[in-house]
């Protein structure tokens, strides 16, 4: 059907104008007829139809915001919204308020290029969500790329855990709610580390150095040269390729980066960038890599020259990687290349867990001291998620720490309150009665009883408590006082494991308690205690929750299915 003699109306023209003029408040002045056409086409649906005409109106009203904020600046367009249409400039103070983050200091749209770099020694813990989520916020707000790389060149002291390379990248996309766009793996990557070696001693900004660490030490110390700075070109390639053909063992040499002896800051005099690992005693686990290669790039350079090599532009790193920086900046001067910008934050510590590091959580699990990566009991993503936190409860407690150089100290319920947020809205509530113990009803009661699943959303349905046999079940805990309530029913007496139904009705101020009817299963409800793990038995309401629903357990707090009849404690 041919539209051609529509036009739109005041009303239209006006709203698409402020759009417009949104976006280019947005943008500082350069809205983009691309962004604001998708906008107005998702808000306003039935302009769809007459895309030929709205078009061009469009990129008639982005010019003209363009022109005004060009000539009036910005703060004109801020006033014509005001005026015309402030509930779009709510908006998006909101949206920035949400993200809680700093702006990423010169950043482009559609080019920024981050990057979030674990060593694979273990899956990811609590403490590597952070970089995720920071990392991952901004390549969003910006529609940049998120590079996940495993830094994973220390085959001796960390040596890299094989599963890990596959459970790390499940582990991030559940984390942030997309894959990475990149996967880089530094050990699969060796040759373009020594190309750039080699460069370093061609050009001579790097040399090798055969003093022993502790002579080196004193060099650094005073000040002084080590005599290895004076090798040739030639001598160096020499050492070189005696590094990597055997001739030299660990030990005997290393590759320096040239700064200056006389920096005030002792760790930047003439950094090691490359040394040699016996991977004849500790082969590197990756498939393909094992003994291959003995000179092997330390992490400052590696992550130096891959930040390069993937046009990284924005590091966000701790501030005890300041010198690292440092480092890697008298490297970037070296060869001519533009260092990223760089953000740092400060240590945040849970007050329950304490200092922990995936090395000592390593030892533990294989040791036997925890069931696995995903016992409840450590702080690591696998078991966080087990334990019913959320993805989103995670990025949420990141984001709102935000990126700053304070030090902060933060109780686990800071994360427990961000899930509750998330589950309690949409957490079926069932009734878990821990130490079960039967009283027989006496008095008229009805064949079943029907609660609601959620107190605020009726569209989530009713449990049925079956009454029919005459009897229910309470916890053992709430048998010392005679004068309760059953929730949601009626009030009772009771005497030994009779209960006299006294009335349905809320008559006094007797106390609530909760229960199940006869239609109920054995269950078991596993807790942390103490840094055990204790198993509680109880009846638990039949259900059909398929497993990893997350539940509130009435009175107790809010827990996630494991099996039908188990159920993991998540907090209360
Ligand atoms: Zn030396």
């Amino acid at each position: 059907m041919r539209r051609m003699s529509w036009t739109p109306d005041e009303e239209t023209l006006a709203a698409i104008r402020h759009l417009a003029i949104q976006n280019a408040i947005e943008y500082e002045g350069k809205a983009v007829p691309g962004s604001v056409i998708g906008r107005v086409m998702a808000t306003m649906t039935d302009l769809r139809q007459y895309g030929n005409i709205v078009s061009p109106l469009i990129v008639k009203f982005v010019n003209e915001a363009n022109l005004i904020a060009d000539s009036q600046g910005v703060n004109a367009l801020i006033e014509i919204l005001q005026n015309e249409a402030p509930h779009l400039l709510e908006k998006r103070e909101k949206k920035e308020r949400r993200t809680g983050l700093p702006e990423l200091p010169n950043a482009e749209k559609g080019k920024v290029v981050l990057r979030f770099a674990p060593n694979p020694n273990g899956p990811l813990s609590f403490g590597h969500a952070r970089g995720l989520v920071i990392n991952a916020t901004y390549a969003k707000e910006w529609d940049g790329e998120l590079i996940l790389r495993f830094d994973d060149t220390d085959t001796t002291v960390k040596p890299p855990l094989p599963s890990a390379y596959q459970q790390i990248p499940q582990e991030a996309e559940w984390l942030i709610g997309f894959k990475p766009h990149r996967i880089v793996v530094a050990s699969e990557r060796m040759t373009h580390y020594y190309e750039h070696a080699v460069q370093m001693l061609n050009e001579g900004f790097g040399y090798v150095c055969r003093c022993s660490g502790d002579e080196f030490k004193k060099f650094r110390e005073t000040k002084t040269q080590c005599p290895c700075r004076e090798n040739s070109v030639d001598l160096n390639i020499d050492l070189w390729d005696k590094m990597n053909d055997g001739t030299f063992v660990p030990g005997d040499a290393v590759v320096r980066v040239k700064t200056d002896m006389e920096l005030k800051n002792p760790a930047l005099r003439d950094w090691p960038a490359l040394r040699m690992q016996d991977t004849e005693k500790n082969p590197h686990p990756r498939e393909g890599i094992g003994s291959k290669y003995k000179v092997w790039p330390l992490l400052d350079f590696q992550s130096a020259v891959e930040d390069h090599l993937q046009g990284v532009t924005h590091i966000i790193r701790g501030k005890d990687l300041m010198d690292s920086t440092r480092k890697q900046t008298l490297l970037y001067q070296h060869f001519g290349w533009k260092y990223p910008e760089t953000m740092y934050w400060g240590r945040v510590k849970v007050h329950e867990w304490g200092g922990f590091s995936t090395s000592q959580m390593r030892r533990d699990i294989e040791a036997g001291l925890f069931e696995g990566w995903n016992d409840p009991r450590l702080p690591t993503l696998s078991a966080l998620k087990e334990k019913g936190i959320t993805a989103q409860a995670l990025r949420n407690f990141w984001v709102e720490l935000g990126v700053t150089q304070k030090d902060i100290s933060v109780p686990l319920s800071t994360l427990y309150s961000h899930n509750t947020k998330e589950i309690d809205a949409i957490a079926p509530r069932i009734s878990f009665v821990k130490n079960p113990v039967q009283l027989s009803l006496q008095g008229e009661s009805p064949d079943s009883i029907n609660i609601a699943v959620h107190p605020n959303d009726k569209s989530m349905g009713q449990r049925i408590f079956e009454l029919k046999d005459n009897y229910v079940y309470i916890s053992s805990n709430d048998t010392e006082q005679n004068e309760v309530r059953l929730k949601d029913f009626c009030n009772i007496t009771v005497n030994g494991s009779n209960a006299q139904i006294s009335s349905t009705e809320r008559t006094d101020k007797r106390p609530i308690i909760h229960w199940v009817g006869s239609n109920c299963i054995d269950a078991e409800l596993i807790v942390v205690e103490d840094g055990e793990l204790v198993s509680i038995n109880g009846k638990m309401e039949m259900h059909d929750y398929p497993i990893g629903t997350a539940l509130q357990l009435e009175r107790i707090g809010y827990g996630i299915i494991v099996a039908e009849n188990k159920i993991m404690f998540t907090h209360n």
